[in-house]
């Protein structure tokens, strides 16, 4: 049977690297095994949960490619996929529970919790605080406020295997009678997770594995409804570079801001995917390849570290290889970037024949917008430095012969360089000495790919109308 997967995000504004990654393992193994990706919002707590906290994941999400199956804007068979919008099928379940007896309300206020908690602290300092059971054998009264319990077994344990980290087994003297409902009627994780993924029909739920001390709990839930549980896998997390729990303390974790650098959603996925997932030692793989590779033997349990640099440098090799991003799809990623920079209809075959001098050294979309403007912007702007150093009234003739030797023959950057090189010959002059105030008048910059293969992709009456104007420049100094 195909497997139906899902991600349930708590809404928080942003989609978290972390979140991607395990997104993105769902996803593999759904479109691997042509089976569902779900996407389930998970916005029960009312004070964190905001419809722009929800956009921001649904827009990243759409932005990395992972595209689901059923969920928010796309609908499907067990909607709504919005945990504040099934609120009754969790105190319906809540309800069986109590009324077969495997779940109990508890009338403790705050107010009581808060003084048995004190004095448990004071009684044992170091010991988790147990709830003691107080309203267990108490009479039902349904119209009294009340939280709603599981009623836990102390004896025996809870086992599970886990495709990742193997067998699980937890004493159940190790689990309270944790809430399964609030006084208020929101329901609490754990209730939630299980419900929806039985509902939705979930056969393999993979998350983080900050998760694994849930799952107890929620098999028991499972088992206590009546429910086959789900498989489980449980993922390594990504840590900061200094093994803690990674944080923007320690490097932007958002995936918009990856987005805004000007990184690739490949580039993203390519890096996230090395947090759990290995293919022997190959560290690049197209979208393709990560479908057809992924599978739940290659998933280790080890923590990565996040390491920025090799962050950019997956994505400049992404960038770089026209394997992996072909030349039109590298154009319509940067087309949005050079919009930006106000460059309205940059023109599409001197886009093309420009990237081949761009990839080899743009790391991000944005360096390459950088190194495209010139192309686009006419005059180029100068960069002040460079325009002082070298467009001086010395280097003006020089300019205006370079005109002249351009305005016939081919235009092709060797014809253009044979001619140069047999003009400096008669003249005796060096190419160090002219190169550089040709580059700046024809890209406004000290530094650029190879001159004459930029003056080709160029074109001839751009390339003219710019040292036309750059000798003007120079004889003004
Ligand atoms: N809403 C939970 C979270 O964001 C989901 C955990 C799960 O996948 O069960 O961590």
């Amino acid at each position: 049977m195909p497997p139906r997967v899902r991600f349930a995000p708590s809404p928080s504004g942003y989609l978290h690297i972390g979140g991607a990654r395990t997104a993105l393992f769902n996803w593999l193994w759904a479109r691997r095994q042509g089976g569902t990706f779900i996407l389930r919002v998970e916005d029960t707590d009312q004070e964190r949960s905001r419809p722009e906290s929800i956009q921001g994941i649904v827009d990243s999400m759409r932005w990395l490619g992972l595209d689901w199956d059923e969920g928010p804007g796309v609908g499907g068979p067990c909607a709504p996929y919005f945990q504040s919008e099934r609120r009754a099928l969790y105190r319906e379940a809540a309800e069986r529970l109590v009324r077969e007896g495997k779940a109990y309300r508890c009338y403790c206020t705050k107010e009581e919790l808060d003084v048995a908690r004190a004095k448990a602290r004071a009684e044992h300092p170091n010991a988790q605080f147990v709830y003691p059971g107080t309203c267990r054998d108490r009479k039902d009264e349904p119209d009294r406020p009340h939280a709603v319990r599981f009623k836990a077994s102390r004896e025996g344990a809870v086992a599970f295997v886990d495709k990742v980290f193997g067998t699980i087994t937890t004493p159940n003297k190790e689990l309270q009678d944790f809430v399964l409902l609030r006084s208020d009627g929101y329901p609490l994780y754990n209730l939630a997770a299980v419900v929806d993924d039985h509902e939705m029909g979930i056969t393999l739920v993979a998350r983080g594995r900050d998760h694994l001390g849930n799952t107890p709990q929620q098999i028991l839930i499972y088992r206590a409804l009546g429910y086959e549980p789900p498989e489980f896998a449980h993922l390594p997390m990504i840590l900061s570079p200094s093994g803690e729990k990674l944080s923007k303390r320690h490097a932007a974790v958002g995936v918009d801001e990856y987005r805004a650098r000007g990184y690739t959603p490949v580039g993203v996925l390519n890096y996230l995917v090395r947090f759990g997932w290995s293919f022997g030692d190959q560290e690049i793989f197209s979208r393709r390849e990560l479908v057809d590779l992924f599978d739940w033997q290659r998933v280790s349990r080890s923590d990565g570290r996040f390491d920025e640099k090799k962050f950019l440098d997956v994505n400049f090799e992404h960038m770089k290889r026209d394997d992996l991003t072909p030349p039109e799809a590298y154009a319509d990623m940067v087309v949005p970037l050079l919009r930006e920079r106000g460059l309205a209809e940059p023109d599409r075959a001197t886009l093309l024949a420009a990237l081949p001098l761009v990839r080899e050294r743009a790391r991000t979309l944005v360096e390459a917008a950088h190194h495209l403007d010139f192309y686009f912007r006419d005059p180029p702007e100068f960069d002040d430095k460079a325009k002082a150093k070298f467009l001086t009234p010395q280097a003006a003739p020089w300019l205006d012969a370079v005109h002249r030797l351009f305005e016939q023959g081919d235009f092709t950057a060797s014809r253009l360089e044979q001619a140069v090189k047999s003009w400096l010959d008669q003249e005796q002059l060096s190419m160090k000495q002219v190169a550089q105030p040709l580059r700046v008048c024809v890209t406004g910059r000290s530094a650029s790919p190879p001159l004459f293969d930029v003056l080709e992709v160029l074109g001839r009456p751009l390339a003219l109308r710019r040292l036309e104007r750059g000798a003007e420049l120079a004889r003004k100094g």
